[in-house]
């Protein structure tokens, strides 16, 4: 099984991140150009995700595993919670669009790019989202878009033929509650707030009616968490994450993704 460390490493390509509100874009950073090899200004991290071989093999390979340890059938009110950009959609063909007229990330942009529903899927993540429905399961995605955002992504991920709907998925945007909620007490990042609302049953899902009838409005046990951040994994923060006490859960509970673009890292 391919250890965390050499995903760590993969993710540390040249691109040097902001950090910014949940996705930042990448300083550019050129490619060597090959002799006889037009020039070009797209960095290694967007080249990696766009057209490298290893990408999509280490993420479907991530998934395949993620797949191996779903239960048979899920119990009622088990749910996985996924993050959104580079977990289910890669948000890459962004990246390149800035990159290639020189410019970074900016929210304004961003915004722009996700009400146009283009993103595509993270390889391998149809085939997870296949068996998790196959299963009788749910799947939370808990993204830091910004809330007022998730319309655009239920689109995009229904755009994408995933077999979604609002019983079986619950989008959950970033507001400034999430934010706030950090250090208070076991909300160490800002998606804890969010977690513990679906362990209690009161999760706001955009995608969803909030009434008593709602299949969201029951306690949730998290079986299961997949991101491409360290902090799409309750309880931690990129500075504070211990990798060793994480790695006997990698692989069971936890799955984290590749993604040389931008991180908090
Ligand atoms: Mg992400």
């Amino acid at each position: 099984m391919l250890s965390f460390n050499k995903l760590a490493d993969i993710s540390k390509v040249v691109c040097i991140s902001a950090a910014i509100s949940g996705i930042a874009a990448c300083s550019s950073t050129p490619s060597t150009p090959l002799a006889g090899v037009k020039s070009h200004t797209l960095s290694n991290a967007v080249i990696y995700q766009t057209s490298s071989k290893e990408y999509p093999v280490l993420s479907s390979f991530v998934y395949n595993q993620a797949i191996a340890a779903l239960p048979a059938r899920f119990a009622n009110g088990d749910v996985v919670v996924m993050d959104v950009d580079e977990t289910v959609l890669d948000n890459s063909t962004y990246q390149k669009e800035r990159e290639s007229v020189g410019l970074g990330y900016s929210s304004q942009s961003w915004a722009d790019w996700v009400k146009r529903e283009e993103a595509t899927l993270v390889p391998g993540v149809a085939d997870f989202i296949d068996e998790v429905v196959k299963r009788n399961g749910k799947v939370a995605l808990i993204t830091n878009r910004d809330k007022t955002l998730d319309k655009h992504t239920w689109n995009n991920l229904l755009a994408q033929g995933l077999p979604l709907n609002t019983s079986n998925t619950c989008v959950v945007g970033r507001t400034s509650k999430d934010k706030e909620a950090v250090g208070q007490e076991g909300m160490i990042n800002d998606k804890d707030l969010r977690r513990m609302q679906l362990t209690q049953g009161k999760i706001a899902c955009s995608n969803t009616s909030n009434d008593t009838a709602s299949t969201w409005a029951v306690p949730h046990a998290i079986i299961m968490q997949i991101g491409d951040n360290i902090e799409d994994v309750g309880g931690v923060t990129q500075e504070s994450a211990n990798v060793e006490l994480l790695m006997p859960r990698v692989g069971t509970e936890i799955f984290i993704l590749p993604n040389p673009m931008y991180g908090s890292w």
